[in-house]
């Protein structure tokens, strides 16, 4: 609809652009110091380990753990399957269940598929309508053969955020281990998974300013001392649980990401709530438009809402030259299908397919925030002033007890 050919980014749940910083520390791992961080017998390769090193530090300050704890991989998808395929593994003589959410992102629901498929036995908890799940629930599903209760921190679409601390309690009460994808979580929000009981945990670069294709899996070592059987073998880098000559270049940005997070994520989540919820305000004046998932314990950078009787993909057509955002239907990479996480949370398939998820970041600006808001604005009235169904529902007409006719 727009002549205008600006480009606004409100897509950085599915990833963030690098940050200058981090590529600027990154460059001369490519051409200066190409070194194999593995290379005991020359200066190439002892540089490159020096900086593995750093990074990995960086990476364990940033979670408040020990550099030892932290198996560098290739993002969070390995990460996910290394925790729980290495848990499964190792754990086998102790039980062969484990716990998990219908939410998750599919890294981890795959892999407990998987999981089932080797003659695992998963229990996926449901959620509430805000998407939390509930404790007695989860405590009510542990037996003397469950082995590890995987749970998100954040979630991807909603940014929705657990009660950690209470999941962590359940696991210490009962001796099981606990992982959590915190994909989306870590760099944006304080994340300190010994504090929070957990000792498994997975992160990726990408969604916190750094490069893609490098991750983690932080494994803890004492009390308990957690250990996953490797998923990749070969020249038993990373302490033997994840073979492969390391990215470092890679590794270097991820290393320099975290250091920028931990410097300045109080400040870019305060800058951003604000901003978040202006957008917010803006977008729910519009009539009929509902939040999805618990306000109250949210991420700050994201919202997710539904324009009911407005289609989201044909809304993302009015403004998509212009703006970046997801649609209730984008996760499962090309298809429509509603998302499983909204119609977890009980939506039906309307809502769910109405939804847009906004999530901002640090390069995000005051002005595109109130440029996308109009943009979108205009596209719900747009598309509804074409809907007949908008129109019935004006006119007071109650769309659940139509019969529609087949021909
Ligand atoms: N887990 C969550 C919650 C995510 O949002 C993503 C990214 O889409 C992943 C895992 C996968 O991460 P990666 O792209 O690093 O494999």
């Amino acid at each position: 609809m727009s002549q205008d050919n600006r480009l606004i980014y409100l897509d950085n749940n599915s990833t963030t652009p690098c940050d200058p910083r981090v590529v600027d520390a990154m460059v001369p791992f490519f051409t200066q110091y190409p070194g194999n961080a593995a290379s005991r017998s020359h200066p190439f390769g002892w540089k490159a380990e020096e900086a593995v090193d750093y990074a990995r530090e960086q990476v364990a300050n940033l979670i408040n753990v020990d550099s030892k704890e932290i198996i560098f991989t290739s993002g969070a998808t390995e990460a996910d399957n290394l925790a729980l395929k290495g848990v499964f593994e190792m754990y086998s003589r102790k039980g062969n269940h484990i716990i998990t959410v219908e939410t998750e992102h599919k890294a981890v629901l795959d892999a407990c598929d998987k999981i089932e498929k080797m003659g695992g036995e998963v229990t996926y908890l449901k959620v509430k309508e805000n998407g939390l799940i509930d404790l007695q629930e989860l405590e009510a599903a542990i037996t003397d053969k469950t082995i590890l209760i995987s749970v998100m921190y954040a979630n991807n679409e909603t940014g929705v955020i657990q009660p950690m601390k209470e999941i962590g309690k359940i696991c210490e009460k009962h001796g099981v281990l606990f992982f959590s994808d915190a994909v989306q979580a870590v760099g944006k929000i304080p994340v300190d998974p010994k504090e929070t009981g957990i000792h498994l945990m997975a992160f990726t670069a990408h969604k916190m300013y750094g490069p893609k294709g490098v991750g983690a899996l932080f494994v803890n070592r004492k009390k308990p001392r957690v250990k996953v059987t490797s998923q990749l073998d070969g020249g038993g880098h990373e302490r033997g649980m994840r073979s492969g000559t390391l990215n470092v270049p890679g590794i270097v940005g991820f290393g320099k990401a975290a250091e920028i997070a931990k410097k300045e994520m109080e400040k870019d989540a305060a800058r951003l709530s604000k901003l978040r919820d202006r957008l917010e305000q803006k977008l729910t004046d519009i009539e009929e438009t509902v939040i999805n998932g618990a306000v109250e314990s949210r991420m700050p950078h994201v919202t997710n809402i539904s324009f009911k009787h407005v289609e989201g993909e044909g809304l993302m057509m009015t403004f998509n030259q212009n703006i970046a955002v997801s649609s209730g239907s984008a996760c499962t990479s090309a298809s429509l299908e509603p998302s499983y996480v909204l119609k977890a949370m009980g939506l039906g398939d309307d809502l769910a397919h109405s939804s847009l998820r906004l999530s901002l970041g640090r390069f995000t600006k005051e002005e595109d925030v109130d440029w996308a808001a109009d943009a979108i604005a205009k596209g719900v009235h747009h598309m509804r002033d074409l809907s007949p169904i908008w129109e019935m529902y004006k006119e007071g007409v109650d769309l659940e007890s139509v019969e529609w006719s087949e021909h």
